[in-house]
């Protein structure tokens, strides 16, 4: 039996399934005109561990990345309408989705950590929180994340790693409160201004 041979996208949906794009400088454009909007994106902080599409396992990314993020807990991408197998956003979806070519991957490979955004490339210089994200990135940062889960690798114990890492928990939650009750963050942008809570992501490291 031959296989089927695709040669342009059939809206299969697989690639939306996958979890939402990376965002890169050429997706400023669909931000300003307000198809994106940060209620849209997840950051994933410099040394948080995340999917990597080229080594095709769970690994600390290298840079901080900004996605497009899924629904609920979901990979899904939160654009992506499962009823038709459609991308609510198509004439306007970002880069990465334009050159996904699941039958050509060289294309999209070319592209991965390249020209890619960080969050404060587009939160207004001046702007209070981005001294609040400073504050989070020093006090639960992922570098000491991974020294201390490092340290708990191979089965021995260690209370004082194990202590640790419940504050950085509790610091991590007790700053986003922080943002939001003290400071009027809406609620939607947490998980761009923030990524996600400490808890969750260590939740599935121990
Ligand atoms: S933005 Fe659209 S094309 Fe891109 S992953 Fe989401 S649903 Fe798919």
């Amino acid at each position: 039996m031959s296989g089927m041979n695709i040669d342009s996208c059939i809206r299969c949906g697989t690639c939306c399934r996958k979890g939402g794009p990376v965002l890169h400088h050429e997706d400023k454009e669909i931000l300003r005109a307000g198809y994106l909007s940060y209620r849209h994106l997840v950051t994933i902080r410099k040394g948080e561990p995340a999917f990597d599409p080229v080594w095709e396992e769970v690994r600390p990314v290298e840079r901080e990345l900004v996605k497009v993020r899924g629904k609920g807990g979901e990979w899904t991408c939160i654009f992506f309408d499962e009823e038709n197998s459609s991308c609510t956003i198509y004439e306007h979806r970002p880069l990465e989705c334009r050159l996904q070519k699941c039958w050509d991957t060289p294309a999209l490979e070319g592209l991965i950590g390249k020209d890619t955004i960080v969050r404060a490339d587009i939160i207004n210089a001046g702007d209070p929180i981005l001294e609040v994200m400073e504050m989070h990135e020093r006090e639960c940062s992922y570098q000491e994340v991974e020294e201390l889960l490092d340290s708990l690798s191979g089965g021995g114990k260690n209370p004082q790693a194990l202590a640790r890492l419940n504050e950085l928990a509790r610091k991590d939650l007790a700053i986003r409160l922080y943002a939001i009750r003290d400071l009027g963050l809406d609620e939607d942008y947490e998980l761009f201004i923030f990524g996600r809570p400490l808890f969750k992501v260590l939740a599935s490291r121990l």
